[in-house]
C-alpha cells in the first residue's frame, strides 16, 4: 500500500487514530498513538519522533532523539481499540540521516531479506513458526507457585492434577502432558482459541487451526508460512492477539517457555525453506526427500546452534524447557521424525512443502532477530557444504546420561548461548546483516538478565536451603 493509499484509507474508513508500532531488542512491542487528522504523507515518509532513551539497549539520554518510519506496506485495523485505529509497523530511524538504526530489530530482519535478494542461492526464504502458550487464570498461577513447593517437598511423590489446582474435583481437566488434542470439557479454550482465529483473520493473517497442546493449560495456533520479515510482524501480531483475547476473558496468556516445572514447555519450532525462481530448492531425492542445498542448511544450524540459542532462546527460563523428556531437543541432531532432535524433516505431500522444521527456538525470541539469524546459519552451512552428520532416529533423551560427552549439546543457559554468540558470529556478519554493535549491544542486554537471575534468591532454593 502507497503513502496515499494509507491516507485515503484514513479518510474513507473515518479511521481516528494511527497506531505506530515498534519492536525492541527483547522482542516485545511498543507503540504511540497519533491523532489521524494529523497524519499526514510527510509523517508517514519521514516518521515520527520518540525518546530511545527509555527503550532498553537503545540510546543513552544524551543522544535520545529516534523515529519511527511506518512500513505503508503492512496496514491494519486494530480489533481491540473502541475507536477506530489503524495500526502500521514501524522500522527505526536516526533522525538526522534517516538510515536504519542498527539496533532496530525489524531493520535486521530487513537487511536479511536485502541479502537474501543479493546473493544467488536463493530468492525466498520462508518460515512457518509455531508459537505454544499457555492460558492461565489467577487460581492456577498461584497453584504453580505450590505447586513448586509441593514437589520440593515431596519429590518422589507422582504429581496429579488434584495438588495442581486449588480445591475441588479437577479429574475433568488435562493431566501433565495428558492435554494433546482433547475434546470438551477437558479442552475448555476452544472459544478462546476460535475467538484468537477469527481476531487473526479480521486482521489480515493467514491462520488455518487452533488445538490443545500437550501440557496442562497450553495452547498453539497455526499461522500459514510466509517470508521473513513479514512473518516476524505476523508473530508480533499473534502474540499481541492471544494476550487480548485472553484478558478478555479474564484469563492471562504467556510466552514464557516453562512456566511449568514437570510439564512440556512451550516452542516455537520454526519451519523453513529456501526458494529459487518459484522453485523448492530443499526438495530432492536425499534423505527425507531433501536436496543437497536443505542438507547443507540443516548442516550450518546445526554448527551455530549454540550461537543461535543466544537469538533463539533467548531468556533464562528457556533453558529449563531444554531439558530431556518434554518433546524438547538438547542434543545438537538431526531427522526425519524424532521429535527429541534439534531439526526434524516434517512429512510433505509434495516437493512444494518439503521443509525443516528447527525445534529448539522458543517463542520467548524476537521473531526478526531469531528468523534472520537461522537464516544466516542456514546459508552458511549451504556456502560452506556443512555436512549435518547422520540422522538420529532413536529416541535422544537417555543419551546425555549414557554416553555423556559423545554428542553436542544445545547450550544449557543463557550464560553459555552469550559466551556461544560471542565465540561464533562471523556468519552473522556477513554482508554486515547483524551490525557488530547490534551483536554486542544485545549480548550486554541479555548479560544484566543473566546478572539479575543469578543474584536473586529463587523460590525452590527456600524450600531446599531455609531450614538446613
Ligand atoms: N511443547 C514442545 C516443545 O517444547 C513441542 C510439542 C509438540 O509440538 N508436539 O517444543
Ligand atoms: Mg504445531
Ligand atoms: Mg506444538
Ligand atoms: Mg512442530
Amino acid at each position: 500500500m502507497s503513502t496515499e493509499a494509507i491516507l485515503r484509507r484514513i479518510r474513507d474508513e473515518a479511521i481516528r487514530f494511527v497506531d505506530v508500532r515498534f519492536t525492541d531488542l527483547r522482542g516485545a512491542l511498543h507503540h504511540v498513538t497519533l491523532a489521524a487528522d494529523h497524519v499526514d504523507a510527510a509523517l508517514i515518509e519521514e516518521g515520527c519522533m520518540f525518546d530511545g532513551s527509555s527503550i532498553a539497549g537503545w540510546k543513552s539520554v544524551e543522544a535520545s532523539d529516534m523515529k519511527l518510519r511506518p512500513d505503508p506496506q503492512h496496514a491494519y485495523i486494530d480489533p481491540f481499540h473502541a475507536e477506530k485505529t489503524l495500526c502500521l509497523h514501524c522500522s527505526v530511524v536516526e533522525p538526522d540521516s534517516g538510515e536504519a538504526y542498527v539496533r532496530d530489530p525489524r531493520s535486521i530482519a530487513a537487511r536479511a531479506e536485502a541479502h537474501l535478494n543479493r546473493i544467488s542461492v536463493a530468492d525466498a526464504a520462508y518460515f512457518g513458526p509455531e508459537a505454544e502458550f499457555f492460558i492461565f487464570d489467577d487460581v492456577r498461577i498461584a497453584t504453580t507457585m505450590n505447586r513448586v513447593a509441593h514437589e520440593v517437598d515431596a519429590p518422589s511423590a507422582a504429581w496429579n492434577s488434584d495438588t495442581a489446582y486449588a480445591a475441588g474435583n479437577k479429574g475433568h481437566r488435562p493431566h501433565v502432558r495428558g492435554g494433546y488434542l482433547p475434546v470438551g470439557p477437558m479442552d475448555d479454550g476452544q472459544d478462546l482459541r476460535s475467538e484468537m482465529l477469527t481476531t487473526m483473520q479480521a486482521m489480515g493473517m493467514q491462520v488455518d487451526k487452533h488445538h490443545h497442546e500437550a501440557a496442562t493449560c497450553q495452547h498453539e495456533l497455526g499461522l500459514v508460512f510466509g517470508p521473513l520479515l513479514r512473518q516476524a510482524d505476523e508473530m508480533q501480531k499473534y502474540k499481541y492477539v492471544v494476550r487480548n483475547v485472553a484478558a478478555a476473558y479474564g484469563r492471562t496468556a504467556t510466552f514464557m517457555p516453562k512456566p511449568l516445572q514437570g510439564d512440556n514447555g512451550s516452542g516455537m519450532h520454526v519451519n523453513l525453506s529456501l526458494w529459487k525462481d518459484g522453485h523448492p530448492l530443499f526438495a530432492g531425492d536425499g534423505y527425507g526427500g531433501l536436496s543437497d542445498t536443505a542438507l547443507w542448511f540443516v548442516g550450518g544450524i546445526l554448527r551455530h546452534a549454540r550461537a543461535l540459542n543466544a537469538f533463539t532462546n533467548p531468556t533464562t527460563n528457556s533453558y529449563k524447557r531444554l531439558v530431556p523428556g518434554f518433546a524438547a531437543p538438547v542434543l545438537q541432531s538431526w531427522s526425519a521424525h524424532n521429535r527429541s532432535g534439534c531439526v526434524r524433516i516434517p512429512w510433505a505431500r509434495s516437493a512444494r512443502g518439503r521443509r525443516i522444521e528447527a525445534r529448539f527456538p522458543d517463542p520467548s525470541a524476537n521473531p526478526y532477530l531469531a528468523f534472520s539469524a537461522l537464516l544466516m546459519a542456514g546459508l552458511d552451512g549451504i556456502e560452506q557444504r556443512i555436512d549435518p552428520g547422520d540422522a538420529m532416529e532413536t529416541n535422544l533423551y537417555d543419551i546425555p546420561s549414557e554416553r555423556p560427552g559423545e554428542f553436542p549439546m544445545l547450550c544449557r543457559s543463557l550464560r553459555e548461548a552469550l559466551d556461544a554468540l560471542e565465540e561464533d558470529h562471523d556468519f552473522l556478519r556477513v554482508d554486515d546483516v547483524f551490525p557488530a554493535e547490534l551483536i554486542e549491544s544485545y549480548i550486554a542486554l541479555k548479560w544484566t538478565e543473566v546478572t539479575r537471575y543469578d543474584t536473586t534468591p529463587h523460590p525452590v532454593e527456600f524450600a531446599m536451603y531455609y531450614s538446613i
